[in-house]
């Protein structure tokens, strides 16, 4: 049997294809941000762990 048991949860960046490695186990719909290439990606489900690109949010908010 392997003894790594704790494998972190990780998947492929669909924009650069980076490694995603979320910090913590993500939840579902959960935004995390590439690493790699800084786009923004939504959980879409967890297990296996798999993301979307998130809707860009150019809203301006008032700043
Ligand atoms: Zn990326």
């Amino acid at each position: 049997m392997s003894a790594n048991t704790t494998a972190a949860v990780q998947t492929t960046c669909p924009e650069c294809e980076g490694a995603i490695v979320p910090q913590r186990s993500p939840l579902n719909g959960e935004i995390l941000q590439c690493d790699q290439c800084g786009v923004e990606l939504e959980v879409t489900c967890t297990d296996p762990l798999c993301v979307e690109l998130a809707p860009e949010v150019e809203e301006d908010w008032g700043e």
